[in-house]
């Protein structure tokens, strides 16, 4: 049986920094066993552009594993709402939401509240409210994370969001993106709950308190992403391989949810640079035997690089590296080590810069990289390629 182990280091490639010798955290961190598998391995790069713009972790996921945007992708909304383990209904909306802290004039300050670790007290605060016969469905998520459902008759995902994703700038209005009547009415009765939960929010005490300390308050909702939870055939229908999906982070375990992936929990996966690897690595062996195909996802790397701490972002991925090394011993699985995007320290945020990517099985023949890097891979027999037709090549190349 064929035993793909398909590791997702989120927004791992970079540019080079002047502090590390001008080598990007990929290239100074010392990966002996990344180094390794690209060595013994075959690498290439690839991008998951998705029309031209800027990679978003759910769409460059989508089209990591071959499904077509166009046909299938309604939003992030779902993914985040189904990694929460929120149950849908049809016509609900699902969105994404963070907490974000905005000033008397609506202008935002901090997107994601000074990174607040816990969204419970705000998500219990406004879950099950109704407004204009629509109810507001809200879940705690990971970090400043939130799921949130609106659920009534008539509603319409074709709306905007309220994040300008910039600081210093007012928050949107949200507005319809079509004529027809529900479509305002969603997008109308969405900013009406905003509205009232900026102003609820900004009251809590434990709000006052966080301005006292001379943090930022959790004081309005962002939402994002708004989607009808999609018709999607699973991973196994699509490629006749059972899959299990372990991820820390509540959009990668929605998106395998979606995909009918076998979504474990695992001890310590927190989707932060804290989170257990080795217990995810420990967690695909337990199930090794029945499945087919493993996507392990670490998250950290991309949130670093957005906070530009590419100190930190080096240091994670050194924990990557230590983490994967059981699977070196493994003697039949193809792994596959990837990203789904760049995310540059110097930008702070998603780029369209070549993503590394290796393949290794210890049956295959090596090429001439010896290093797993952006500059390196870039010389691999792979080549350059868009990321969609990643798993046909797998598949292609075992001739499984
Ligand atoms: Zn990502």
């Amino acid at each position: 049986m064929t035993k793909i182990i398909f590791i997702v280091c989120d927004g791992l490639g970079d540019r080079p920094i002047p502090e590390f010798k001008s080598k990007t955290p990929l290239e100074a961190a010392k990966t002996p066993n990344l180094d390794f598998l690209a060595k013994n391995g075959i690498t290439g790069t690839l991008n998951t552009t998705w029309h031209d713009k800027k990679p978003e972790s759910d769409t460059a996921h989508l089209l990591l594993f071959g499904y077509d945007l166009n046909r299938y992708y309604t939003g992030r909304g779902p993914f985040e709402v189904a990694g929460l383990d929120m149950k849908t209904q049809p016509g609900d909306i699902c969105f994404r939401t963070n907490v974000a802290t905005i000033d008397e004039n609506l202008k935002i300050i901090d997107r994601r509240a000074g990174r607040i670790n816990n969204t419970a007290e705000f998500a219990k605060l406004f879950n099950n409210s109704v407004n204009n016969k629509v109810k507001f469905l809200l879940k705690k998520g990971t970090a400043y994370r939130l799921g949130l459902i609106m659920r009534g008759k008539k509603l319409s995902a074709n709306i905007t969001q309220n994040d300008p994703k910039k600081v210093g700038v007012k928050v949107l209005k949200v507005k319809a993106q079509d004529n027809k009547p529900e479509t305002k009415f969603t997008a109308d009765v969405l900013n009406s709950f905003l509205k009232i939960a900026h102003e609820k929010l900004k009251n809590l005490p434990s709000n006052k308190k966080r301005v006292k300390q001379g943090k930022f308050p959790a004081n309005y909702f962002l939402v994002r992403g708004a989607g009808i939870y999609p018709k999607i055939p699973s991973f196994e229908k699509k490629y006749g391989l059972k899959a299990v999906c372990i991820a820390g982070a509540g959009l990668y375990k929605g998106i395998g949810k979606i995909l009918g992936m076998f979504t474990p929990g695992v001890q310590g996966a927190t989707g932060l640079p804290d989170s257990n690897l080795k217990a995810k690595v420990k967690k695909v062996f337990s199930l090794y035997k029945n499945y087919g195909f493993f996507f392990v996802h670490f998250k950290a790397a991309d949130s670093l690089g957005e906070d530009g701490n590419f100190k930190d972002k080096k240091r994670f991925i050194e924990k990557i590296d230590r983490a994967i090394k059981p699977f070196l011993s493994l003697k039949k699985a193809i792994l596959v080590i990837t990203s789904d995007h760049s995310t540059p320290c110097e930008l702070k945020t998603h780029s369209t810069d070549p993503i590394p990517i290796l393949i290794y099985n210890k049956k295959i023949k090596a090429d001439k990289v010896n290093k797993f890097s952006e500059k390196e891979c870039a010389n691999g027999k792979l080549g350059h390629f868009k990321a969609s037709l990643l798993i046909p090549k797998i598949l292609s190349f075992f001739n499984t």
